[in-house]
């Protein structure tokens, strides 16, 4: 046995297991996965029973994936059980309107066409893609499972990190990650600040279906209110993510179905047609929430736990899964080297990675919203001009199609389809 192996036989004699999840939502799941590929020995401990959250009926709650998070998808095996239940986006519009206007014009259109991949992304409803999950981490050999269990402590104590569960069991790994949405306890246990503010918008989400075609078009409507997105679903189904100031989202939240899809048409008629209701509705309150720091001595922070962003370009899961790569990716490395994977000099790598790239991302997402959520004709004219541009220009137009597809940047294995 060479010294590298030997030591870390002897070293993780003490542990239960290698790394312990706090939190089961999607990006838990995903990062089990794939540390379990890389060799590691893996507990996800989520506080939802997993049978509860998997026997839900359709909702119409779904997601924008880019095309580097399907082939994410692809190489953790889980996109073999999605794949015949996911609409393919091939197009994206963007208009700019005031209702009841009527039809407002493009200011930036983009077809799947131009980027010889394939689709853009796809659009997973949150059912499908977390029942496949469920099956996936239920067969992968290195992981195990605690649903309707929550992580109440952490200890940090040398070469490990002790664990207890609201059950009063104490687990021992060499790492915890956080993957325990915005109101994250393992950053807050680890003494990590968060820095973020409330957008004043709730999101109304919910399934319709449209009169027209969607033809696989996902449209963004930039509304003074907030945005509103039109994203294709499969059978004709699409799904909304309309954002509204919180005191509008009340009233239209109390409205009876027939006014609300009134109100919707007045909005999006001119693309949808007349609009039914297909589903339940939901309502989200919209805040941008970031942790100072992705890491800590034996911690990281992964998706939601990071970075709670708005959901105007449909980037918040595509950016966990992102963290997932990455994170998986340089603990398979260091384990590979015979590092220790809860050292902070191993993490420290992970958050020079993804840190920078995320803020960026969500403070980006966040002018946007501010560019676009207002009726100031000034603002009005320089974003239709400033649109327009990056419609026009060969170079912006390639980079913007190559970043909604999640193409752009330093990408980890996973993210190109590559297995670990
Ligand atoms: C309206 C709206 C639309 C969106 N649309 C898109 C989209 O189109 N595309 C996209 O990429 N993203 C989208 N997002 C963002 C996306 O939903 C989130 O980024 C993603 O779901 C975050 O996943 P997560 O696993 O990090 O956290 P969560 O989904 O918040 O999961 C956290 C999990 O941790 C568990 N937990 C919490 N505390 C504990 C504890 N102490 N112990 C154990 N378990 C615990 C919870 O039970 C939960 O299961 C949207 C968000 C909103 C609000």
């Amino acid at each position: 046995m060479d010294f590298a192996r030997r030591w870390r036989h002897i070293w993780a004699m003490d542990r239960d297991f290698d790394v312990i999840i706090a939190g089961g939502g999607l990006n838990g799941p995903a990062l089990a996965l794939a540390l379990a590929q890389g060799g590691l020995r893996v507990l996800v401990v989520d506080a939802r029973p997993a049978s509860a959250r998997a026997s839900v009926g359709f909702d119409g709650r779904a997601y924008a994936l880019a095309l580097a998070s399907q082939r994410l998808l692809s190489a953790l095996g889980v996109w073999p059980a999605v794949a015949a239940r996911a609409q393919p986006i091939l197009g994206i519009r963007t208009s700019d309107g005031v209702p009841p206007e009527g039809a407002a014009p493009f200011l930036l259109g983009f077809d799947h066409g131009e980027l010889d991949e394939g689709a853009m992304g796809f659009m997973v409803e949150d059912r499908h893609l977390y029942a496949a999950f469920l099956a996936t981490l239920e067969a992968a050999p290195g992981v195990t499972l605690r649903s309707g269990a929550s992580v109440t402590g952490q200890a940090v104590d040398g070469a490990l990190v002790a664990v207890t569960l609201d059950t009063g069991e104490v687990l021992r790994a060499a790492l915890l990650v956080g993957c325990d949405g915005r109101a994250s306890g393992v950053a807050q246990r680890a003494g990590i600040r968060r820095t973020g503010w409330g957008y004043g918008q709730t999101a109304l989400v919910g399934a319709i279906r449209p009169e027209r075609p969607h033809q696989g078009l996902a449209h963004q409507v930039f509304l003074p209110e907030g945005p509103l997105a039109i994203l294709p679903l499969r059978d004709g189904l699409a799904s909304i993510v309309w954002s509204e100031t919180e005191a509008n989202a009340r009233t239209i939240s109390a409205l009876p179905d027939e006014d609300y899809c009134a109100l919707l048409e007045a909005r999006i008629g001119h693309l949808t047609g007349r609009v039914e209701l297909a589903g339940p509705r939901f309502s989200y309150p919209l805040n941008l929430t970031l942790a100072e720091h992705y890491v800590a001595p034996r911690v990281a922070l992964v998706g939601d736990a990071a970075h709670g962003v708005h959901p105007i370009a449909g980037q918040g899961l595509n950016l966990g899964l992102r963290d997932v790569a990455a994170l998986a990716e340089v603990l398979a490395e260091a384990r590979a080297r015979g590092e220790d994977i809860g050292a902070l000099d191993v993490l420290e790598r992970y958050q020079r990675w993804r840190r920078f790239d995320s803020t960026v991302l969500a403070l980006g997402m966040d002018a946007v919203n501010r560019l676009f959520s207002n009726t100031n004709p000034l603002l009005r004219a320089a974003r239709g001009l400033g649109m327009r541009a990056v419609g026009a220009l060969a170079g912006p137009r390639r980079s913007f199609i190559r970043e909604a597809a999640g193409l752009s940047g330093d990408l980890p294995r996973l993210l190109t389809g590559q297995r670990l």
